[in-house]
């Protein structure tokens, strides 16, 4: 295909707000494009050009990517500097400046260049990255140089998700939506949407013949929640409860050679936490993949920290204080792979049993803590307990529940502590706007229009305002930082809402908020396609508490959470 197609149909894809049109342009689009092409173009959509656990990322400085523009329009470098402080978006300028020519680039000599620019590394690699796209942008017309720009920079955002181009995949090579399952599974279990793209094309038994690779990250399971122990006895029975710890969830995989540990993100933090990965290297008799709870504890009384203390080790050269000062031990949850065998769809009771026979305790590693429960009381209990040591409650689990990667299953259930008809548990939303602030707060931001995820429709649709809660300092400082580089001229097609903000962003950063309990409001729209009436649901008293860098906008609290946690508050 050739790239100017391609960069046609993103902005066709800008252009429509419909999800369906987007889904039907994209599955167009698969079918045009060759089995060599189909992959590289599915992770130029997703703004990469390798799946993020590679490590591999597009993201040259637009200063750099300013000077290659130069040279390929022929014009001054400070004359095309002056023109980007003025327009502000490296693509429009490009599309401005560029002449229009003959279209010869393919999406695959572009997809090629990228990976090559995101490769090279070291000495020289700065001039050298800047020669190949000033060369490549030689041979771009106005529209090709917009999207190439955009996404040399690492800003090229479509508001199109995942779950979207799993779906135009399913479209344009297995018939339908009927088939998407398929395609999110052999994505669930491969984290690489290249891969995915390719099985895809090749068939239903290419992709049913997907099986986890020692190494590559699994998607994550992630929990449901449910306001009261009988809520959760009623939907479980008798089941198994975990304490709940309050760090950084990670997956380890052991291939025989090397440890590589995946953030919840699927980003590689090998790197964050070799104390850790020390203290499993008991086990690494065979290839294994595990999930921890990896958390800070206070090196003198031995107590666990909360997660912020994670962010402590955020930093890009771990010193031995840093290790010293913020120790890390790892409770292990889950066992996906050992010594050749795959475990995710074996019962809970039984990855358990293996589990348990698997890991033997030490000082910087332990089995979660875990009691069998038959009713609400004995689950009460248990949550006392788990709080008492520290945790942040507790993690339900259904005795015959298989590990479902990526999938929000009501086989895991998270119980944070009683509700009593208003909402104690917090809530994952996402930042999709805000209004700048008055008075003292002139100039920053002054407060956000959050957002739940709806995966059905991959959409993120608007619950509160928030203000309460935020520092000064998060509002001049911090959250500029975050979200500025986010921010976007309209309302992106992936947010459903009827306020307005001042500013629209992107929706990528979660911020975890507090709030009284859930209303009905005709001004936000989450759950509104469901309740009807114009009328979506609303926070009363929403507050901030952190902002969790280890969720993605896809892990925020889902559509379909907060109405069963409205459902419920209002039985
Ligand atoms: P939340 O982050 O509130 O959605 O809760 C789910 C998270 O709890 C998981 O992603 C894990 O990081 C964490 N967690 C802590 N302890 C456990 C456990 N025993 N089993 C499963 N998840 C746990």
């Amino acid at each position: 295909m050739l790239f100017q197609e391609f960069a046609a149909l993103l902005r066709a894809i800008e252009e429509t707000p419909s999800r369906l049109r987007t889904v039907a342009l994209l599955a167009q689009a698969f079918r045009q494009l060759s089995p060599e092409e189909a992959p590289k173009a599915a992770l130029l959509l997703t703004g990469s050009v390798a799946p993020p656990f590679t490590g591999i990322e597009l993201g040259m400085a637009e200063i750099e990517a300013a000077k290659a523009l130069a040279v390929a329009a022929n014009l001054p470098e400070a004359e095309v500097r002056a023109r980007l402080l003025q327009i502000g978006d490296l693509g429009a300028l490009a599309a401005s400046i560029m002449p229009p020519r003959p279209a010869t680039l393919r999406v695959s000599e572009v997809f090629d260049t990228l990976l090559h620019i995101a490769r090279d590394a070291g000495p020289g690699s700065q001039g050298r990255k800047r020669a190949a796209l000033a060369a490549l942008l030689a041979h771009a017309g106005p529209d090709e140089a917009r999207v190439i720009l955009r996404s040399v920079t690492g800003k090229l955002r479509l508001g199109v998700g995942e779950a979207t181009i799993l779906d135009a995949l399913a479209h344009a090579y297995l018939g339908g939506s009927a088939k998407t399952p398929l395609v999110e599974r052999a994505y669930f279990l491969t984290s690489d949407i290249a891969e995915t793209t390719s099985r895809a094309q090749a068939g239903e038994e290419a992709l049913r013949s997907v099986r986890i690779e020692v190494g590559k990250p699994v998607r994550m399971m992630l929990a449901e929640r449910l306001p009261t122990a009988a809520a959760i006895v009623e939907e479980l029975g008798p089941h198994a409860a975990e304490y709940k710890y309050d760090g950084e969830r990670v997956q380890i995989h052991w291939d025989g050679h090397r440890f590589r540990a995946y953030s919840r993100r699927i980003e590689d933090i090998t790197h964050q936490i070799p104390d850790v990965l020390e203290a499993l290297q008991p086990l690494t008799t065979h290839p294994f993949i595990v999930e921890a709870e990896a958390v800070v504890f206070d090196p003198a009384s031995g107590a666990l920290q909360p997660f912020q203390q994670v962010l402590n080790r955020r930093v890009r050269r771990l010193t031995t204080e840093i290790l010293a000062a913020y120790p890390m031990k790892a409770f292990v949850f889950e066992l996906l792979h050992l010594a050749g065998d795959d475990l995710l769809d074996l019962p809970y009771r039984e990855r358990r049993a293996r589990l348990e026979a698997f890991v033997t305790s030490s000082e910087r590693l332990a089995l979660s803590t875990a009691s069998l429960v038959n009713d609400a009381p004995a689950l009460q209990a248990f949550f006392a307990e788990a709080i008492s040591q520290g945790t942040e409650g507790v993690v339900c689990k259904a005795l015959d529940g298989r590990y479902q990667p990526g999938q929000r299953g009501t086989s895991w259930i998270k119980y944070k502590g009683p509700a009593g008809g208003s909402l104690t548990d917090t809530l994952d939303l996402v930042v999709v706007g805000a209004w700048w602030g008055r008075g003292r707060r002139a100039g920053a931001y002054g407060s956000f229009l959050m957002a739940v995820y709806n995966p059905e429709d991959d959409r993120f649709e608007t619950i509160t305002r928030l203000g309460a809660g935020l520092t000064d300092q998060h509002l001049r400082e911090q959250l500029p930082r975050l979200l500025d580089p986010l921010r976007q001229p309209q309302q992106p097609a992936n947010v459903v809402a009827t306020l307005r903000p001042d500013v629209w962003f992107v929706p990528s950063i979660v911020f975890e908020v507090q709030a009284q309990e859930l209303t009905r409001s005709p001004m936000h729209t989450a759950g509104a396609g469901v309740l009807g009436n114009h009328r979506g649901l609303a926070l009363r008293f929403p507050r901030f508490v952190r902002y969790r860098d280890d969720k993605g906008p896809t892990d925020a609290t889902t559509t379909g959470e907060v109405l069963r946690l409205f459902r419920r508050g209002g039985e």
